[in-house]
């Protein structure tokens, strides 16, 4: 089994940043990373983001606020930093606290600024096969690793497991525009270990430590792994057992060190095409 590593392909994202941002005048584009309270995964993901971006040479400016903060205001705070000329796009960590009203801000965030794709408009285009939007980064990191791994998706059976509209959905569609035949599992697919191993491309976003195992796994099946999970013992792992499906599968993404760092390089060139776009 080839392991596909998200360093390689994160690689060849950062030189495609670099020659869109000669594009630039020298201008740095600058990403602001909005994150309610401090839930140790956003810390992780944030810390993960601030570093990816200086080392594709941007910006990347933390907006911490208080867990307790009214609704209303972080309303206000968020329009604040949307409306920032200076600020060149926004990744909002997620899920924010209850009081809070998600689906007012996915109304809010500026469509252009919106890198991650949580805005109406560019969901709509996302589903409408339209490119000029910004997919959510994570579904984006998926396809970019099938395509710098030259591996052929037109055609193919593709089946994801998981229906979020942060993953599963938009992977949906991503994939079904490169012509792949798509199905889509969750906790009420019958016979689900059948259903995947239908698919000669199986992706898991279930957010389940280690639950798909060999067993679930066509032979010679691409597995891309997008979970990330922590397992009995503390360690960071995916939805995929990766020992298990050795035997079977023909390629698939480790976890860590797979579409994780894929993620934050799509998060990166969404960073300076929205830098561009602006000008
Ligand atoms: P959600 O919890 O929002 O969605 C999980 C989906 O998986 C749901 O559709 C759910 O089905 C389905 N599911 C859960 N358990 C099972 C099961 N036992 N059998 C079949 N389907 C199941 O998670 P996200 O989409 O936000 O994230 C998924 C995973 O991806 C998580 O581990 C998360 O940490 C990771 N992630 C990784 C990123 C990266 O950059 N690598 C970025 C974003 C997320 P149902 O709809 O029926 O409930």
């Amino acid at each position: 089994m080839i392991v596909l590593k998200g360093a390689e392909v994160s690689a060849r994202i950062k030189e495609q940043v670099q020659e869109m941002m000669k594009g630039l005048d020298g201008k740095i584009p600058r990403l602001a990373i909005v994150r309610v309270g401090e839930r140790p995964d956003d810390l992780s993901y944030e810390r993960g983001a601030i570093k990816k971006m200086a080392s594709f040479g941007l910006e990347a400016k933390s907006f911490p606020f208080p867990e307790d903060i009214s609704n209303q205001e972080f309303q206000e705070e968020f329009q604040k930093i949307n409306r920032d000329p200076e600020v060149s796009g926004i990744l909002l960590l997620r899920p924010l606290p209850k009081h809070i009203c998600e689906a007012d801000i996915e109304k809010l965030i500026d469509p252009r600024k919106d890198l991650d794709g949580i805005s109406p408009a560019n969901i709509a285009k996302v589903f409408a096969g339209d490119a000029t939007g910004f997919a959510p980064c994570t579904a984006e990191a998926v396809v970019e690793v099938l395509k710098a791994n030259n591996i052929p998706i037109a055609g193919k059976r593709a089946v994801i497991v998981g229906r979020s509209m942060v993953v599963g959905k938009p992977l949906a569609m991503l994939l079904m525009k490169e012509n792949a035949t798509v199905t889509v599992c969750h906790t009420k697919t019958a016979d689900l270990a059948g259903t995947c191993r239908m698919g000669e491309i199986l992706v898991a976003a279930a957010g389940r430590a280690k639950m798909l195992d060999g067993s679930y796994v066509g032979d010679g099946a691409v597995v891309i792994d997008v979970g990330i999970n922590v397992d009995d013992e503390g360690k960071l792992c995916g939805d995929v057992d990766f020992e298990s499906i050795e035997q079977k599968a023909s390629m698939a993404t480790p976890v860590p060190g797979g579409v994780g760092a894929v993620t934050t390089a799509v998060l990166a060139r969404h960073l300076v095409l929205a830098a561009v776009s602006a000008r």
